[in-house]
């Protein structure tokens, strides 16, 4: 038994590195992702459908190896959620899309620009304090970026997200509620943080022209929304139909494959010729 004990040690020790040397090599990849600027930001456009106008875009990351296939941030963002190295690779990207979308003469037709965070980054007023001096030497205004948070990782102070929040709202910058109504979008942090914009998940337009119990979800989720004076956007739109329902629900701010793909900049910047502005 004392053997079999041990034999079961050495293995768990083996695995334990094993697993230690990929996670160390993820870590250095990405440090070298950042270091090379292999972190790409697309473009996703958000449409007001009653106006037939652009409301924005939200910012997606990609990542880009050096001959490799563009990873998708669902594959790479969990992680450096975890290891930290989320809070350099934003800045990068939120460098990159500043100046980029600063090209777009937006400062007339006020568009918005979406950034998604994770709570820890709105627990100090670091990341807010350096867009808003990258904000100042372009042509956006503060009123112009917007964050989006889920609840993937918990806030751990909510007191000072709260008062982030606040000093936000007051330069005019929005914090929407992402993936709102599913486990991450947490209704309870609307209340305490005071949050005015949801953002409606995918999960629940998908059933749209469906009979599916998600369908009366997102009914009440709207009529939530409603009652409570909230800016509404949908997102993953794919359809003509669920455009109109949502439309008809008084949802017209939405977003998805149905409109445009999250995009480069230059494809971006060609797809706003073509739209009508705010
Ligand atoms: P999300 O914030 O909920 O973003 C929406 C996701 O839905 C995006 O996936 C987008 O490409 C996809 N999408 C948009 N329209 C449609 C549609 O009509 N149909 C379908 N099937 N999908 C649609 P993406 O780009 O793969 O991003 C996945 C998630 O990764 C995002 O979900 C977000 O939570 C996270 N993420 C992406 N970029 C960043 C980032 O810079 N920072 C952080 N913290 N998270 C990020
Ligand atoms: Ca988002
Ligand atoms: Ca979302
Ligand atoms: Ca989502």
């Amino acid at each position: 038994l004392f053997l079999l004990g041990g034999g079961i040690g050495v293995l768990f020790i083996a695995m334990h590195r094993l697993f230690d040397q990929r996670r160390m090599s993820l870590h250095s990849m990405v440090e070298q992702g950042l270091v090379n600027k292999e972190f790409i930001p697309y473009y996703q456009p958000i449409v007001n459908v009653t106006s037939q106008s652009l409301y924005g875009c939200e910012m997606l990351a990609r990542w880009k190896r050096p001959g490799q296939e563009l990873i998708s941030p669902m594959e790479f963002i969990p992680y450096v959620e975890k290891s930290g190295q989320i809070l350099p690779i934003t800045e990068q990207l939120i460098k990159k899309a500043i100046d980029e979308i600063g090209k777009l003469n937006w400062q007339n037709t006020k568009q918005i620009i979406s950034i998604n965070v994770v709570p820890e980054q709105l627990e100090s007023i670091e990341i807010i304090d350096r867009s808003l001096d990258l904000l100042r030497s372009s042509k956006l205004e503060a009123t112009q970026l917007a964050f989006e948070v889920t609840e993937r990782k918990p806030f751990n102070n909510l007191t000072m997200a709260f008062d982030v929040i606040e000093y936000l709202r007051d330069k005019g910058i929005d914090v929407k509620l992402d993936d709102a109504g599913t486990g991450y979008g947490g209704f309870s942090y609307i209340q305490e943080l005071n949050i005015r914009s949801i953002k409606i998940d995918k999960m629940f337009v998908e059933n749209i022209g469906t009979s599916d119990i998600k369908l009366s979800l997102l009914d009440s989720i709207i009529a939530f929304g409603k009652q409570a004076g909230m800016e509404m956007i949908a997102e993953g739109v794919e359809t003509k139909e669920q455009s109109e329902y949502l439309a008809e629900q008084g949802v017209y701010l939405q977003q998805g494959y149905y409109f445009g793909r999250p995009m480069v900049f230059r494809d971006f910047a060609y797809f706003c010729k073509g739209i009508a502005p705010n």
